[in-house]
Order: C-alpha cells, then structure tokens, then sequence
C-alpha cells in the first residue's frame, strides 16, 4: 500500500519527464537534419574544383604559343593558331601553316598563364608539339586524341 501512491506520482513524473526528453530531443535532432543537406553542398564545390582537370584536344585549340623571330630573335606571340604569326619588332611576318619551320619557345596556360612543358611523341613525322602540361593547375592539351 506504501508503495501505491508514491510509485503513481513517480510513474507520472518519469512519464513527463521522458515525455519532456523526447520533445528536447525532437528539437535538437530537427535542427540537425535540416542542416546536413546545405552542409553537404557547400562543401562539395572546392573538392570539385581540384579534382576536375581542364584539358583540350586539337589544333585549333591549342594553347598560346611564343615562337623566336628567325629574323630577329624576338618573342612573336601567337594567341590563336589561325592567326598569322607577325613580330612584333620588325617586319618578319608568316602564315599560320609556317608554324612548324619557327622555333617554338613555349605555350601559355590557357588557365593559370603558367609556361607549359611541351613535347613531341612521333618526332620524325610530326613537326609541331603534340602534347603539353601545365605543372601548376594540371591543364593538358593533346594534339590528336590518344587510343
Ligand atoms: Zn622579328
Ligand atoms: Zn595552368
């Protein structure tokens, strides 16, 4: 009998008291829940960012290039690869198709800016760069498609 009306109130408060955690709880997990997916998504961009790797295939799109006047060794920048190839210090002036007689002394990162290292795979049939990489932010063109 001792144990009747105390155990009653004791239940109820417990009850209340459980009933009071749970809505804490609701409240505190909620937040939570709602706050995972905009994390999720901010923090994707960045990992995206370093992981894809910009690149480029083709002549047409090749890199700019600054080739050496044979006239007067001077830079001659060619930006576009349809573009004549014109110094810029004296009159020396050549067609786009010309590219492979003028000594190429790098390509520019279409990217970062960065000197690109640049080289050839086939030397003996093929007389412009077909391939070149950027150390810096791993941009890499191709001259052809690799099988
Ligand atoms: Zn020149
Ligand atoms: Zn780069």
């Amino acid at each position: 009998m001792r144990c009747g009306p105390l155990g009653a109130p004791v239940a109820g408060t417990l009850r209340a008291v459980v009933a009071a955690l749970a809505r804490v709880v609701d409240r505190v997990v909620d937040p939570l829940r709602v706050g995972d997916g905009p994390n999720v998504f901010r923090l994707s961009p960045p990992d995206t960012h370093t992981t894809t790797l910009e690149g480029d295939t083709g002549w047409a799109r090749r890199p700019p290039a600054s080739l050496c006047c044979p006239r007067c060794g001077s830079e001659i920048r060619q930006s576009n690869p349809r573009d004549p190839i014109d110094c810029p210090r004296c009159v020396a002036e050549f067609e786009s198709g010309e590219f492979p007689r003028l000594d190429l002394l790098y390509m520019e990162c279409p990217v970062c800016r960065n000197r690109l290292r640049h080289g050839r795979r086939h030397p003996n049939a093929i007389r412009v760069p077909e391939w070149a990489t950027c150390d810096r932010c791993r941009y890499h063109w191709e001259y052809r498609h690799t099988y």
